[in-house]
Order: structure tokens, then sequence, then C-alpha cells
């Protein structure tokens, strides 16, 4: 005792997004909903860690559907002074030559046994700021790349800032959460120069910051990594010719590459799935980049009814998730009638509010992600026919979906309209129905109350996907293609299924068309038979996803692999 708490922190977590709270609308999806994950792990795990964000008061967006399918957004606002406390530091930033002055508002995120992390937002909206600054922190992936890049040095440059005006001098790792905070190694690389009484940057403050940064990358498709050209650069943050001069800051002479700045600038660098560690290492060859796979914060997506079961038969499953695997001991007929409260209550909830009239007896797969065309959200609707008969020769199935398109992705909002249309054609044999505004609270219900969960990424695209993780703590079983994490949670038939069977690499060619017949296939000649005519080992299946898979694909196993192999390693 005696120390500020503030002395104790060693890690500092930087993200575009964090999803701390459903009602603070600060996150678009995965990436962000997994950084909110790892905070509150973090705290149970009393890791020092304080994070940093951005606020956006305006949030993401309101997603809501017309009759067609077709997606309008509507604002997301909220009222930072409810959730948020204001702090009293002032530190500003030059942005295209102008002073920006940010506060910043703190959330702490209780851990189990009460300790906490800081999460620090920082807000531009400041009378002393132009109208344009003000608005910097209004919107999240909301403008064009001039009003990105200048984010990322409000994120980078203005977060390393705050957290020393917050007292925050001993970090030993700043963890860069995909490479929009990696205007943070400017910062430092002005302190590593400082320190050494020098005016300009040389390569010996590139080596002093590398010891201090910790970089995960997010997914290998092209448009996740955030890239600038230098005239760009140079005109939002100045003419630094001594920062764009290092070795190792513009990629091919004439980008500012946020992936390869975070890259060249880190210690350890990691994808978050095996197979994407490989992908990302064929992707970034010639550096060392491990793999720690993501996993979700197990009470916070436990349900009700599971968590009431678990408390009763595995009374220590918060403190430790790998406690879990003793779900194993739990009598079917229990877990049965959680996943039917759960489901019961999703389906009252689709009724009520789209009177489609689901029935609770069939079985019904769910499909929410964030609408991106890889996905192939629409790939169960390749054949109709087949799937038709597959449901009137088995008992039925019955479809929920969700998920939001990026604004201006013309061709993610497309598709939402080409599930409307098969929605239709299938009218009253499929019963199926899109949710409007997938969030926190939606992905929570969905994930626990289906009885299968469905994905169908084009591999090797989907990094590590961590809904079906989620839905896997609360015994629903995953269908989905061997990508990501499912390449390591997949035990056919003991912890879902998949959809093909081969796991290839980068540049290796493999036959995607193949992929709606295998679906097919696995719901006709598996599933379906499983779900109505052997349910006790369909029972098995639910049991099995809970202690092989949700005692794993926590980010409490993660945390402590970040710990051991990230934050205090060399
Ligand atoms: C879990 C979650 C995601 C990420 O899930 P993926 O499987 O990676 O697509 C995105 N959005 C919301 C609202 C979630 O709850």
């Amino acid at each position: 005792m005696g120390r500020t708490p503030n002395e104790k922190r060693s890690v500092a977590y930087f993200s575009m997004e964090i999803g701390i709270d459903e009602r603070v609308s600060t996150y678009s999806g995965g990436l962000g909903i997994l950084a909110g994950d790892t905070i509150r792990s973090a705290a149970d795990l009393k890791v020092p860690m304080v994070a940093v964000t951005l606020l956006y008061r305006k949030g993401y967006f309101r997603q809501e559907l017309e009759t067609d399918g077709w997606q309008r957004e509507e604002s997301a606002a909220w009222l930072v002074e409810d959730f948020l406390e204001e702090m009293p530091h002032r530190i500003s930033v030059l942005v295209e030559g102008r002073t920006v002055h940010l506060r910043s508002w703190k959330y702490e995120v209780k851990g189990i046994d009460g300790s906490t992390v800081p999460v620090y937002f920082l807000d531009a909206d400041l009378a002393e700021n132009s109208e344009w600054d003000r608005n910097l922190t209004q919107s999240l992936y909301g403008g064009d790349e001039h009003y990105r890049l200048s984010q990322e040095v409000l994120l980078g440059i203005g977060g390393v800032r705050m957290l020393r005006a917050l007292g925050h001098d001993s970090i030993r790792s700043f963890h860069l959460n995909e490479g929009h905070a990696a205007l943070l190694t400017l910062e430092l690389l002005d302190e590593a120069a400082h320190r050494a009484g020098r005016k300009s940057l040389t390569q010996e403050d590139m080596d002093a910051v590398r010891k201090q940064c910790v970089f995960t990358t997010h997914t290998p498709v092209p448009a996740g990594h955030d890239k600038f050209p230098v005239d760009l650069a140079r005109k939002v943050i100045g003419t630094r010719e001594d920062f764009f001069a290092l070795d190792g800051v513009l990629h091919e002479g004439n980008t500012l590459n946020m992936t390869y700045l975070a890259l060249n600038l880190s210690r350890h660098i990691n994808g978050v799935a095996r197979k994407h560690g490989e992908i990302s290492r064929l992707m970034f060859a010639g550096y060392t980049i491990d793999a720690i796979t993501n996993g979700v914060h197990a009470a916070t997506w436990v349900s009700a009814p599971f968590r009431e079961l678990f408390d009763r038969y595995i009374p220590f499953w918060k403190k430790d998730n790998f406690s879990l695997r003793y779900a194993l001991s739990i009598p079917k007929g229990e877990v049965w009638n959680a996943h039917m409260q759960n489901k019961k209550r999703l389906i009252d909830s689709v009724n009520r509010e789209t009177g489609v009239s689901m029935d609770e007896n069939v079985l019904t797969i769910g499909f929410a992600r964030r609408v991106a065309t890889y996905k192939r959200a629409d790939l169960l609707f390749q054949d109709m026919e087949r799937l038709r008969k597959i449901s009137a020769e088995s008992g039925g199935i019955q479809v929920i979906y969700a998920g939001k398109a990026h604004p201006r992705d013309v061709e993610g909002k497309n598709l939402i309209k080409q599930i409307f249309r098969a929605k239709h054609a299938l009218g009253k044999d499929i019963k199926i129905t899109y949710l409007e505004n997938y969030n926190m609270t939606l992905g929570a219900a969905m994930t626990a109350g289906v009885d299968l969960w469905l994905n169908t990424p084009e591999p090797p695209m989907e990094a590590s996907g961590t809904s079906g993780m989620k839905a896997a703590l609360n015994g629903v079983p995953h269908l989905s293609v061997l990508d990501g994490w499912w390449i390591e949670g997949h035990i056919e038939g003991l912890t879902g299924w998949s959809i093909g069977n081969e796991v290839v690499g980068k540049g290796e060619h493999r036959d995607h068309s193949l992929d709606a017949p295998s679906l097919y296939e696995k719901l006709e000649k598996t599933i379906l038979p499983l779900f109505y005519r052997d349910r006790e080992r369909f029972m098995n299946v639910m049991i099995y996803s809970i202690a092989i898979n949700g005692s794993f694909f926590n980010t409490q196993r993660m945390m402590q692999q970040y710990v051991l192999n990230a934050y205090y390693s060399r």
C-alpha cells in the first residue's frame, strides 16, 4: 500500500474500438468485443493493465432494415456523462499543424475479485478546438482516410501523452490491438530521443521503442490494414523527416502502412489463431510471428440458465474457466432444460417482434456477424430446392440472421437484401428472420438461444471468429468451414461439425464451390437426424462443446498467454 494505483500499471492496451457496455456504442464488431473481453479478463486476473481508446459520441450506428432488407443507419448517440467519469487532465497534439486539445473519460472495468482496469476514452470535443477537430472523436470508422489518420494521431500520440499526464510512467508493454494505434511509436521514439538528449530520431531510438511494444494483427483481409500515402502523412503528422527517414517507418518508401510500422517497432507480434499466425507469416515474410488464439469472456457470454447450472455443478468456473471441463458431469437433461429456456426466450422475442411464428421444437440455426462478402451469409441459400427438401424430410429447420454492413459497403448491404429475398422465396417452408441492429445483447441472446451456430467464411479469410465460442459456452454446437479458431476447436461429431474437410494455406487451391453441397449434406445426413431422432447424442455434442471448447476458448486462457508470452517476455 501507500502507492497510487497508477504506479503499478505496466501494460497499456490501445484499441480503436472497445466494447465495454451494451449501451456505450464505441465498437463496431469483433475487434471491439474482443478488446472488451480482453480487458474484463485482465481485471479478473489482476493484470496491471490500463486501456486507451477514442470516445465516439455518435457511436457506430443503429441499424434499421426496410421491408426489402435495405439498411438504414441511424444515430447511436449515447450520454457520455451517464457512464464515464471526466478526468481533469488536459493534453494536446498537433494535427496538420493545429493544436488539438484532448481530455479523457474513465470507465473502470471490475474483475471478479473487485480489482479494476481503467479504460480512458480520449475526447476532442472541447470548446478550445475548431469544429473539425471537435468532430474527430465523434464517429467510429466514419470518415475518409484523412479523417481516419487524424483519429489515429489522437489515439496513438494523444494516448501516450494522456497516460503520462495521468501518471502512468512505468508501462513496460504497450499493446497495439491492431495497427490503428501504431503512431504511439512516434511518441515513444520522441521520448527515447529526449531521454538521450537528442533533438531528432535515430535508429537507436527504434531499438528502445521495439523493447516496449507488442502487436496483434487481426485479419488477412487487405482492407483491414490501414495505409496512408506519405504526402497525407506529412500533411497530418507534420514534416517529421527524421521519423519518415527511419528504416522501417515508410513501407516501400512512400506509404505509411500501420501494419508494417507496428511490425517493425514491436518485440512480440502475434496473430489471433494458430492458422492466422501461419497466414500472417506468409503475408509478412521475415518477421517472427507467434499465435495466441482468441477467446471470449466466459462470465459475460454465459447466459443466466447456464450460469445457474455452472454455479451449482462447477462452483469455481468463473475464477477458473478451465474447470468448465467438468461440464461432462452435468446431467444431460439439465443442460437441455437450460438450453430450452434460452431457446424459448429467443423465439418468443422473435415472434413478438417480427410476427414470423417460429416453433420452439424446430431445429433453429443462427448466423450473425458483420456482413462482409467473404463471410458468405447467403451460402445456405445456394440451392433453395435442396434446402426446402432437406427441411421437409427431416422435421424442419428455421433460421435467425443478424448483422450490420459497413455504411459504405454497398455489396454488403445488397447481401442483406439477398437474404430477405431468400426469406420471401422460402415463405412458409422454412421460416427465416433477419433481426435488426446486431449488438452485444442480441449476440448473447442468439448464441445462447439457437440449436446450431453456423459460420461460412471463405478460408483463410477468417482470422479467428469469436461468436462460435460464445455459442460453445452455452452448449450450442458449431457447424463451420474449417478456418480461424474452428480448426483448433473442431472435433467432428463431438464439438460440432465441419463444412468441407480440408484446411488450406494462402495461395493453395481450395474449391469453395464444394462448401454449399457439404453444408447440405452435413445437415441432411448428420445433424438433423441427430437432433430429431437421437436427441441423447445431440445433447452429448452440446456438453462436449462446453467441456472441450468453452473451457479453452475464453479470454482467461488467452490473457494468461499474453502475460507469459508477450507482456512480460523479452
Ligand atoms: C461476438 C460478436 C462479434 C464477433 O463475432 P464473429 O464470430 O467474430 O463474427 C461481432 N459483433 C457482435 C455484436 C458480437 O457479439
